[in-house]
């Protein structure tokens, strides 16, 4: 069994293990025609669970075999360009490169003596990224798990910088296009279930200001306090940017800490022609990054970062056994004293491969690339009669309804698009989401893929029409 432990001895064994695994993705990837087989649960339980765990196969060839079996075949690939559902990215090979490193050396990030030259290369990953930001030469952060975590550690210590006796009293204000996260947080940080004020968005899905400023007056009025604006930029749903400076005006006025919920939109940090569209995030409080959205990096790669490193002392504990204060005064950095995390990946080596293989410009190009894609995207859709298309595209998202002329009942409509998103689904040709827009079923594309052309964004746009048209032919039948 002592083969399997990966050291010195067993180098050459390590070596062709991950040859071999590298060799069956590489082959999956170069043949698969489409992103997904479309298998559904039932068809695919079964072979999972048919596994003995507690017989092991004990070869990686075999291994390998059963791998394709349970996961490989099936798996929905983001890579391929009809994907075009979620947030996910096809990753660039530095990245790639950077977590077989990372998981072979397997480095904890939380402490100097887990970590040494880790922890310097995500300091410095983390003060690129403010930079990029613009907030200035106090500002510090950390490597988080996801956006998720980003956020909730963000609102932990604009709550601990509000200083109110009563968590009770406490509000956040976000769009009602902001991401869930918000909300988890805010239950998890123990504020009340009145504490997040959803602020109305206008026609571009972008936080209206003068309802923020009616709200945070109303904060006020009623005696409560306003403990953090967090704008959205780059909404989920639509890529909408909530207007940055507007709100940075607001919170200066009202003295409230201004988190940027920046997940999906801090591509544009890196962008060649659209950082514009993020100006005013320099001046923010705190600033959630996920390198694994527009970054092009594999999950997970994400950071929350803060204007003023000292706010970061509220998520700062000492264990005698890992980090104790006195290393705080020899100057050993421990960055479990920035984190919610002990125990952390080193998954700030994946950014670094990337920026040193590619630089900032390799990744910003293809973020901009798939930005002007959802502009050929959206010039197809208004001009497509068939489809009814909301929100001209701020990033790389487009959200779109099937309207054919003959049907005019809503309800039925809503049928005809969640009925084409499953059976696109079933069919494996394409993936693409799905959400609601004031009340109704809406259909989404989050388009991450450089690959991806306009003529695949026509040519699933022909198959949803062919599966809805089905759907709403098979109605008729049956109502007739
Ligand atoms: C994806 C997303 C999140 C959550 O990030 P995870 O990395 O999935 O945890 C938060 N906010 C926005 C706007 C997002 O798009």
């Amino acid at each position: 069994m002592r083969s399997h432990l990966l050291n010195g001895l067993t180098a050459e064994h390590y070596r062709r293990s991950v040859t071999e695994g590298v060799e069956r993705v590489a082959a999956r990837l170069a043949t698969i025609d489409r992103p997904f087989t479309g298998v559904a649960v039932d068809a695919l339980s079964p072979t999972v669970d048919a596994i003995d765990l507690d017989r092991p196969l004990g070869d990686t060839t075999a291994v390998l075999d059963e791998l394709e079996d349970v996961y490989l075949r099936d798996a929905v690939y983001f890579h391929h360009p009809r994907y075009l559902a979620h947030l996910n990215c096809p990753v660039v090979i530095p990245a790639v490169l950077g977590e077989a490193v990372l998981s072979a050396v397997n480095s904890s990030l939380d402490t100097w003596d887990q970590s040494a030259g880790g922890t310097l290369i995500e300091r410095r990953l983390i003060d690129w990224t403010a930079a990029r930001i613009g907030l200035g030469p106090a500002a510090d952060g950390v490597f988080t798990s996801g956006g998720t975590q980003s956020n909730l550690q963000a609102l932990l210590l604009a709550r601990e910088e509000a200083k109110s006796q009563s968590l009770g009293r406490l509000r956040v204000f976000t769009s009602e296009a902001g991401h869930f996260s918000v909300r988890k947080s805010a239950t998890l940080l123990g504020l009340g279930p009145d504490a997040v004020v959803t602020v109305p968005v206008d026609h571009d899905k972008r936080m209206r200001t003068v309802a923020l400023a009616r709200e945070l007056e109303r904060c006020a009025r009623d005696g409560l306090v306003p403990m953090a604006v967090v704008a959205t930029a780059g909404t989920t749903d639509f890529g909408s940017i909530d207007p940055l400076p507007e709100i940075a005006g607001l919170c200066a006025q009202y003295g409230v800490w201004m988190h940027v919920d920046a997940a999906y939109g801090c591509g544009l940090l890196a962008s060649l022609k659209y950082r514009d569209r993020i100006d005013g995030i320099e001046r923010a409080d705190s600033v959630t990054v996920d390198y694994h959205k527009s970054f092009f990096q594999p999950v997970s790669s994400s950071a929350v970062l803060v204007r003023d490193a000292a706010t970061l002392r509220h998520a700062t504990y000492h264990a005698e056994y890992l980090n104790p204060r006195r290393m705080v005064e020899e100057r050993i950095p421990n960055q479990v004293d920035k984190s919610l995390q002990t125990t952390r990946r080193f998954d700030a080596l994946k950014l670094w491969m990337t920026l040193r293989t590619m630089g900032a410009d390799g990744v910003g190009q293809l973020f901009d690339e798939v930005c002007d894609l959802a502009r050929e995207g959206w010039e197809l859709l208004a001009a497509d009669p068939r489809y009814d298309v909301v929100v001209e595209p701020s990033l790389s998202t487009l959200v779109f309804r099937y309207v054919p002329a003959a049907v005019t009942d809503p309800a039925e409509i809503d049928r005809a698009n969640l009925h084409a998103r499953k059976a696109l689904f079933a069919s494996g040709d394409a993936v693409v989401a799905g959400t609601k827009v004031d009340g109704r079923h809406y259909l989404k594309f989050t388009l991450l893929n450089p690959e991806t052309q306009a003529a695949d964004i026509a040519a699933v746009l022909d198959l949803i029409a062919g599966h809805a048209e089905q759907y709403l032919g098979e109605s008729l039948d049956r109502a007739s």
